[in-house]
């Protein structure tokens, strides 16, 4: 399957992502954790991406669909793949139609988590994420059993810079403007799909797989 998660930031689209590759065996191509590696790894991109993160705007579109692209011609993505966090603007939604069109296949949802602006906020300032293996835990709505150490692998579990109230209502504001109009774009697509993002997170996951015709997990 070809799939892309759309939604504000916080909105679940990491915490279902990793539920979905679980059970679909496709990869998850999240932008921001490219990004996040790159930085921690202080490679060209990383540097490049960098400043552009940490005040909540956008890396730009050159960069961002240049590193998609290649990412989607790897082997691993030949029978699918779930796109996390990207397209986030017109020009990356045009990109990526004409990278699916060279590669000769096609998207067969876009799934698009609504949540109200108040929860986003809760769940954005109470996000944890695991330094080993990236997993996202939150301090009240789905804390790791082990405090401050990843239930998974053990790793130490971080506060994201861009996690701060100031940088989140930027990042809230770049959604608005740039993100949410490609609502529209993947509805005159007709392969958009809303979902109910404000239940619990199993509910969540539910309701996405029963979109995408499969039995409830
Ligand atoms: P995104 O990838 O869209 O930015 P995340 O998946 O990282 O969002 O989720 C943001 C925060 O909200 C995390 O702390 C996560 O544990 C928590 N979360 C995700 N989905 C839900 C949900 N349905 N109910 C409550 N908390 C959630
Ligand atoms: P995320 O992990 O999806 O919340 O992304 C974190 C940050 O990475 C964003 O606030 C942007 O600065 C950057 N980023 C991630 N994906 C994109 C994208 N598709 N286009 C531009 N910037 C992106």
């Amino acid at each position: 399957m070809r799939l892309i998660l759309m939604g504000p930031p916080g909105s679940g689209k990491g915490t279902q992502a990793e539920r979905l590759v679980g059970i679909l065996g496709i990869p998850h191509i999240s932008t921001g954790d490219m990004f996040r590696k790159a930085i921690d790894e202080e490679t060209e991109l990383g540097l490049e991406a960098k400043e552009y993160i940490s005040s909540g705007g956008l890396v730009p579109d050159e960069v961002t669909i240049g590193i998609v692209k290649d990412r989607l011609g790897e082997s691993d993505c030949n029978n699918g793949f779930l796109l996390d966090g990207f397209p986030r603007t017109a020009a990356q939604a045009e990109a990526l139609d004409g990278i699916l069109e060279d590669l000769r296949v096609g998207l067969d949802a876009v799934i698009n988590i609504q949540v109200s602006e108040g929860e986003l906020l809760k769940r954005l300032t109470g996000r944890r994420i695991c330094r080993g293996c990236g997993t996202s835990y939150h301090m009240v709505y789905n804390p790791s059993k082990q405090g401050d150490r990843c239930d998974k692998c053990q790793g130490e579990l971080f506060q994201r810079k861009d996690d701060t109230e100031e940088t989140i209502l930027s990042r809230l504001d770049v959604y608005n403007q740039q993100t949410k109009p490609l609502i529209q774009y993947y509805e005159k697509q007709e392969i958009i799909q809303h979902v109910d993002g404000n239940q619990g997170i199993e509910e969540v996951f539910s309701e996405i797989n029963w979109g995408l015709g499969r039995d409830q997990q």
